[in-house]
């Protein structure tokens, strides 16, 4: 019998990577996960192990530490790396900048160099939409003007334009790189199963569990930032895109990559190519839990943008893949996680 591809997952034990490894376990692969616990919880992996009914291999280890690199690369054939470790609080990225240059940068220029000392040239990376500029137009296509506005977004863009260098400066001897950097929009929902979800550490910065929080009454009520955008009703709006939608497209450029092919640098929206509302958002969720959510208007949150909705259409045509699941899907998982497990992982 032939093993199953291994695949190392940063970052494996947080809210997207803790995701991916279900749908890579489900279609075949064998996922590793190597996480520093830094914004995730140890419990995952009894959850994972129980949704997927079997063992899972994970090392606790920083991705910006060689030896840890070391070590994994040389007791495991990857066919493949999904780069999702990484800092992502914006606000705290102004406030500590050379330590999220470190981790997103720094991380992933180390874990390139023991990939290429290994020989392993498969790297999925995990971008954001913020590296679009303000101005574009939407929705948003890949092509369009790329400038960040905080450290975050900037450390995000620049292991992208490190990854593009990467994968052209071939020489003729060499195994090709095939990278792969996926711009996320705004991941939502969970596992059906309940088991695992989003489960930040302090209080959320997104929309989505500060919801679901305040429902099950861990936080008294939602401050939506601001309400004369021009938009329909006034309040931000967002392509959200349910967590399992998100991971299966990962799973769908991970076979792009390791399907034969030259060397190659892509770069896919991962989104519906829909925006909702806050206030849509909270209705949603509202309806799905059968609970109220209360709010107050605040004011606008620095850096914010009106708007920022996918064009999905590369994905789709290249990969074969698109999001799927309504937005009252994914407030139905918020939910039912989030009711099971008031408390997140740790309860
Ligand atoms: N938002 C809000 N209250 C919150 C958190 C977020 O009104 O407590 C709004 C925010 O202004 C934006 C939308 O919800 O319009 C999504 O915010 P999130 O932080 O989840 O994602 P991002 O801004 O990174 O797209």
């Amino acid at each position: 019998m032939s093993e199953a591809t291994k695949i190392l997952v940063t970052g494996g034990a947080g809210y997207i990577g803790s995701h991916l490894v279900v749908a890579l376990a489900e279609q075949g692969f064998d996922p590793v996960i190597l996480d520093d616990f830094s914004n995730s919880r140890p419990q995952i992996r009894d959850r994972l192990q129980r949704i997927l009914g079997r063992e899972l291999q994970v090392v606790a280890g920083d991705v910006n530490d060689r030896h840890t690199l070391h070590a994994l690369f040389a007791g495991s054939d990857f066919a493949a790396v999904a780069h999702l470790a990484g800092r992502k609080a914006v606000a705290e990225s102004a406030r500590q900048p050379l330590s999220y240059y470190r981790a997103n940068v720094g991380g992933t220029l180390a874990l390139c160099e023991a990939m290429a000392e290994f020989g392993v040239r498969h790297l999925l990376f995990s971008s954001s939409a913020t590296v679009y500029g303000e101005s574009a137009a939407m929705p948003l296509r890949e092509d369009a003007p790329l400038r960040a506005t905080n450290p975050y977004g900037r450390s995000k863009l620049m292991v992208e334009q490190m990854l593009a260098d990467l994968a052209v400066a071939q020489r003729p001897a060499d195994k090709l790189w095939r990278i792969a950097a996926l711009r996320y929009f705004n991941p939502v929902g969970a596992h059906p199963s309940g088991e695992i979800g989003e489960d930040p550490l302090g209080e959320p910065e997104n929309l989505a569990p500060y919801i679901a929080q305040v429902a099950v009454g861990r936080r008294q009520r939602l401050r939506v930032f601001g309400n004369q955008y021009p938009t329909a009703d006034g309040t931000g709006v967002r392509d959200y895109i349910h967590v399992m939608d998100l991971v299966e497209g990962h799973v769908a450029a991970l076979r792009y990559l390791l399907s034969e092919g030259g060397a190659g640098y892509f770069v896919w929206n991962l989104g519906t190519g829909c925006g909702a509302s806050v206030l849509e958002v909270i209705a949603a969720f509202e309806r799905a839990s059968g609970r109220p959510v209360p709010y107050v208007i605040d004011a606008p949150r620095p850096g914010d943008v009106a708007s920022c909705w996918a064009d999905p259409r590369r994905a789709q045509r290249d990969l074969g893949w698109r999001a799927r699941r309504t937005l009252d899907e994914m407030m139905r998982d918020v939910w039912r996680w989030q009711a099971a497990h008031p408390g997140g992982l740790g309860s």
